[in-house]
C-alpha cells in the first residue's frame, strides 16, 4: 500500500517531509515529489498547488507516475456553516464544485458526464481520519499546541466535523458568494479551491481519497486571521498530527475494515 499525502500549503509539506525517511525525490511538472517512509507506511509526499487544475494534475500523477493506492489531502478552508470556527476540522464527505455552471444543457453544479453535482469520498477513509483528527483534539492537543499559540487564534474547544465541501477557483471572501452556496449547496460546510478535483480524479481512477481541512476563515469579509502565522503555528501542525494519526489509528484500528 502506498499513500499519496497531498498538502495545500507549502509549510504543511515541508514538515511532514522533515519527519520521513527519505528515499529519493523527483520534480514533474514543477513539483517535487518526495518518495520515502513515514511510520512503517509507503507515501509520496507533494505540494499540490492551489486550484482545481493544480490540484488535478498533481493527483494525476501520483496515480499515474508515482502508483498511489490511496490519497490523503489536507489544507485550509473557509468555513460556510456558522457552527464553525477557526480551529475546526472539517472531514469531506461529498465534494461539490461551487463554480460548474453548465446550464441550461445541465443542472446547475451537475459535473459533466457524472450525472451528479457531488462525489463521495471513500467510507473508510473518512472514518480514520475522523478518528484521527478527533485524537489529535481531544488528546494531543496540549502537546502539539502551545496555549500561547492557541490563544493568539481565539481556538477553543475545537472540534472535528464529517460535513460536505465546496471546491472552485475562487478565495470566497464576499457575502454574495458565500450566500449563493448557503442558498444552492445547503450540505456544503466549507468551502476550499481544490478538494472537488482531487476528487473527481480518484473517482474516474477507483483510488480511495479523503479531503481534510482545517478552517481558516470565514469565507467573508470580517474574519481576519494572520494567515501565514495561523498555518505556520497552527494549520501545519494539525496536518502533520492528523497523517501520523491516521497511519496509527490505521496500525491500531483492526476493527475498521478497508471497503
Ligand atoms: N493568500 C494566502 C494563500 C492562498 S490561500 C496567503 O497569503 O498565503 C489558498 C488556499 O486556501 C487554497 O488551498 C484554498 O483551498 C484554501 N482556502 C482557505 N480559505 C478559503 C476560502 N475562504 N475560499 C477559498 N479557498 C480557501
Amino acid at each position: 500500500m502506498k499513500i499519496g499525502i497531498m498538502g495545500a500549503m507549502h509549510e504543511e509539506i515541508k514538515l511532514i517531509t522533515q519527519k520521513i525517511h527519505l528515499h529519493k525525490t523527483s520534480t514533474i511538472g514543477k513539483r517535487t515529489y518526495y518518495e520515502g517512509e513515514l511510520m512503517g507506511n509507503d507515501v509520496v509526499v507533494v505540494f499540490s498547488h492551489w486550484g482545481k487544475v493544480a490540484a488535478t494534475l498533481t493527483v494525476t500523477t501520483l496515480i499515474n507516475s508515482f502508483n498511489v493506492d490511496k490519497i490523503i489531502f489536507t489544507g485550509v478552508a473557509g468555513a460556510i456553516s456558522c457552527s464553525l470556527n477557526i480551529g475546526d476540522i472539517v472531514v469531506g464527505k461529498s465534494l461539490f464544485q461551487h463554480d460548474m455552471n453548465c446550464s441550461p444543457i445541465l443542472d446547475r453544479y451537475e459535473i459533466p458526464l457524472m450525472k451528479s453535482n457531488k462525489i463521495d469520498s471513500s467510507k473508510f477513509e473518512i472514518e480514520q481520519a475522523y478518528v484521527a483528527a478527533k485524537s489529535l483534539l481531544e488528546k494531543d492537543f496540549g502537546f502539539y499546541f502551545p496555549k500561547n499559540d492557541v490563544d493568539k487564534f481565539n481556538i477553543k474547544n475545537p472540534k472535528v466535523v464529517i460535513g460536505d465541501i465546496a471546491s472552485g477557483d475562487e478565495f470566497v471572501s464576499d457575502e454574495k458568494t458565500r450566500n449563493r452556496i448557503i442558498k444552492d449547496l445547503p450540505s456544503v460546510v466549507c468551502v476550499e479551491m481544490e478538494g472537488a478535483a482531487v476528487a473527481q480524479v480518484c473517482n474516474d481512477f477507483d483510488i480511495p481519497f479523503v479531503i481534510i481541512r482545517t478552517i481558516s476563515d470565514s469565507a467573508n469579509n470580517d474574519s481576519r486571521v494572520n494567515f501565514s502565522l495561523f498555518i505556520e503555528k497552527i494549520a501545519s501542525i494539525y496536518s502533520l498530527g492528523i497523517i501520523e494519526n491516521i497511519l496509527k489509528v490505521k496500525n491500531s484500528l483492526p476493527s475498521l475494515q478497508e471497503n
